[in-house]
Formats: C-alpha cells, structure tokens, sequence
C-alpha cells in the first residue's frame, strides 16, 4: 500500500519506492533560491552533483570532491554525516554569493567527497486518514530515510544526502582560492594545484 497518482507515469513520478510532487518543468527559466526550490531540478542537482545555482557540474576538483555551502545559523561546522537537501555549489556561484553578507553570518563551507542517497524531504500522509501528518517544529517538509516504513506514505519534494568525508573551509579561505580558481581556465588550474599547498 501506499499514496500515488491515478495516472502514475513509471520513474516520472517514483524514485526509489518514493512517490514525486509533480512540479511545471520549463527548462532555463527561473532560478533556485533557498526556500523557493525547483523540486525537480533540486533531485537532478543532488543525482548529478550540479551547482544548485548554475546547473553546471561542479566535478572539476582533481581529488573528485564537491564543495557544499550550507545554512549554519549557529556556526556550526558540516560534520560527517550531516544530512542536506541543499545541492553543492560551482566555484563561481561560491564566489558570487560570498558577496552576500547573510553569508558569512549564517553559512558554513565543507568540501565533501561523498555525498550519498539517504532519503527525501517531503509531506508524509497517514495511511488510515490519507491526511498529512505535520512535521516536527514546524519544519516544511518531514525527513524521510529511503528505508523508512513511512517512505511509501511520503509526498517527495526534495532529495535528501548525507555527506561523507567532510572537510571543513573557512569561508575566506573559500574566498580566496575561489577567486584564483574563477580566474583561470581550467587548463590552467593544475599548475595551480601543484603549486599550492592547501588542500582547495
Ligand atoms: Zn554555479
């Protein structure tokens, strides 16, 4: 048993025993902002590692890893393990948006080497009501482990990761190597690598 559409259309709708809210799809318009996310391109950004900005992969590391700026209103640093449904972030966005000030008040940086499926955010329904179930304090959307016995009751509006192998950065560190690096092409950028003895 479990929540679906009358007329469900195979992987469309369903991802992993996870029945997707269905969102208009109208390519290049628009643009992410946190709390006004695109479900669908928020799931291809987490899928394909793609900047949650941009929409361009952000694999060019030569170590593989992905750079994760996530909101941390206390200062937390990520640890290991966190769980986001906020995608990474290309160099040139990081740099863009380190121009906000919100930024360096609410964020924290990681460079993670895994980022692994774990689940989605979305509305959970009762199964003998098929009303929503509301989240804990008040939050949007309910987490939801893909092997949760609540997943099949689960509306998913986000997909959920949790990151391995997390390095923090500190954000003008961030800043400064994201600086050298937009500045040079990515032929460029080995030598670069090579000569630097930090591990961005
Ligand atoms: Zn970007």
């Amino acid at each position: 048993m479990s929540i679906g559409y009358a007329d469900e259309y195979g992987i469309a709708d369903r991802r992993r025993g996870a029945l997707w809210i269905r969102v208009p799809v109208k390519p290049g318009a628009g643009a992410p902002l946190q709390g006004r996310v695109h479900a669908l391109r928020q799931r291809q950004a987490m899928n394909y590692m793609l900047c949650q900005f941009c929409g361009r992969p952000t694999d060019d590391r030569p170590d593989g890893r992905h750079l994760f700026l996530l909101h941390a209103a206390n200062g937390k640093p990520i640890a290991d393990g966190e769980r986001t449904a906020t995608p990474p972030v290309c160099d040139g966005c990081a740099l863009e948006v380190l121009g906000r000030p919100v930024v360096w008040r609410e964020c924290a940086a990681a460079l993670v080497e895994d980022a692994t499926a774990w689940g989605v955010a979305g509305i959970v329904y009762a199964p003998e009501t098929l009303r929503p179930v509301p989240s804990e304090r008040g939050e949007p959307f309910t987490l939801v482990a893909y092997d949760d016995p609540r997943l099949p009751w689960t509306l998913a509006c986000r997909e959920v990761v949790a990151l391995h192998g997390c390095t923090a950065v500190d954000l003008h560190d961030l800043a400064e190597h994201t600086t050298a690096r937009a500045l040079y092409p990515p032929c460029q950028r080995i030598n670069t690598y090579r000569n630097e003895k930090g591990s961005l």
